[in-house]
């Protein structure tokens, strides 16, 4: 039996039930909580990840390359994980940097985007041999002067600020002013400006949003964003070797969401490889994707620490909340609340329903983790269960607020 009951959330096709206990990667809540010795706590089922990723790649064309964006899910095992999966992993930082680079992955396969890299950022990123995604004019001056003085020539892709929006996304990142990329008007001087500096340039980097479950727009993004790149690529100073136009693929969170369709999104970039490969010749047609490949794999796990009623409203204060798991709280880029699946993991039916809300032990009315949901009658020491957080689950959150014990990790 798979989970297939909580309202109206999509059926959750992961993780089985068995004895009325939810099973994650075979094992049952309550020895997985009996193993990470505390609640509250993170489970990640990697058989979820790989799956991911197979089904991902027997949909697109083989010629496609899919990465790991590791801000979505940084825990060093699982991007260990992800890297035999892959082709290559996205960083957001120097300290992300390390941990693929410490996990195994070639820097050659390691690609740098984010706002705001420091001097000493680029610099690191320089030595080791990772391709940066240059995002200002600053960026190819201060490359420029380091790779001079060192006899290095930094390896360097440009980040394009489009013309153009990902519709419906949950997080927009391009179009418009942005402080992502440089914008598509200025791109012609900009690869000049590289083209005159001691940088290996690789290519475009087109990423212009998150989180989006409708395939139209998708495509649409990723048409444009291929148009776009072949008209600057007239610009560049030696081929483009890579074209990486993001990625975007969102996953059902909320009650009224269903899975994305990858079938329509799969038959554009049949029609789009050819294409870059035509005008583009040798170019290699990028995607990286974070929350679609783990966010389904992971659960966060606290425990009820007391059953209150207050005026005929039943709350399920546990141990853990906001602090662990910001975004199933609504409180990471949300624009109205909404419920996460929530269940009560060591009694996934009950033998009684009742309409009840989660709350973490923090002292704000926003740590709510499930507002007046249908859960199965939960008792103190019962474990709750937040399902869809194995991306931008823990290390997206205020873990100091409040000074609470910290969350672990387990990768199963
Ligand atoms: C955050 C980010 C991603 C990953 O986004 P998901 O929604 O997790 O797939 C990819 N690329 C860049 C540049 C990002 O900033």
């Amino acid at each position: 039996m798979t989970v297939a009951n909580f309202m109206q959330h999509a059926p959750h096709p992961w993780f089985a039930v068995e004895n009325d206990q939810l099973m994650i990667g075979g094992r049952s809540i309550g020895d997985l909580a009996a193993q990470a010795g505390q609640t509250p706590f993170y489970v990640y089922d990697r058989s979820v990840m790989t799956r991911k990723v197979r089904e991902l790649r027997a949909a697109l064309p083989h010629a496609v390359h899919v990465h790991y964006a590791m801000k979505a899910n940084p825990m060093p095992a699982v991007v260990r994980h992800m890297l035999d999966l892959v082709d290559g992993i996205d960083v957001a930082s120097a300290g992300e940097m390390q941990v693929a680079l410490d996990a195994g992955a070639a820097p050659a396969i390691v690609s740098f985007a984010g706002p705001g890299k420091t001097d000493m950022e680029l610099h690191r990123a320089a030595v080791a041999g990772i391709t940066i995604n240059i995002e200002s004019e600053r960026e190819i001056r201060v490359l420029d002067n380091f790779g001079a003085r060192n006899g290095r020539r930094p390896r360097v892709a440009l980040r394009v600020n489009p013309d153009f929006e990902l519709k419906t996304s949950g997080m927009k990142m391009a179009g418009g002013p942005k402080q992502f990329g440089i914008d598509a008007e200025r791109v012609p001087d900009a690869l000049a400006r590289i083209g005159a500096a001691a940088l290996d340039f690789q290519g475009f980097h087109i990423f212009s949003g998150s989180q989006n479950l409708r395939p139209d727009a998708i495509v649409e993004a990723q048409q444009k964003s291929v148009a776009l790149a072949i008209e600057l690529a007239r610009h560049a100073p030696t081929p483009v070797r890579t074209l990486n136009i993001g990625g975007g693929f969102g996953i059902p969170y909320f009650p009224d969401e269903r899975p994305l369709d990858l079938a329509p999104i799969a038959d554009n970039l049949h029609d789009l490889v050819p294409q870059v490969a035509r005008a583009l010749p040798g170019a290699q047609l990028v995607l990286e994707l974070g929350r679609y490949l783990v966010g389904e794999s992971g659960a966060y796990v606290c425990r009820v620490i007391d059953r209150k009623v207050s005026r005929g409203q039943v709350f399920l204060v546990c141990d853990g909340g906001l602090h662990h798991n910001l975004a199933a709280s609504g409180n990471f880029g949300q624009v109205i609340r909404k419920n996460y699946p929530v269940l009560i993991g060591n009694r996934v039916q009950g033998t009684e329903r009742e309409t009840a809300s989660v709350v973490g032990p923090l002292c704000t009315p926003l740590d709510l983790l499930a507002d007046r949901m249908n859960l199965a009658r939960a008792a103190e020491g019962d474990l709750v269960v937040v399902l869809q957080s194995g991306a931008y689950g823990l290390s997206a959150s205020p873990r100091a607020f409040l000074s609470h014990p910290p969350a672990i990790e387990l990768l199963v």
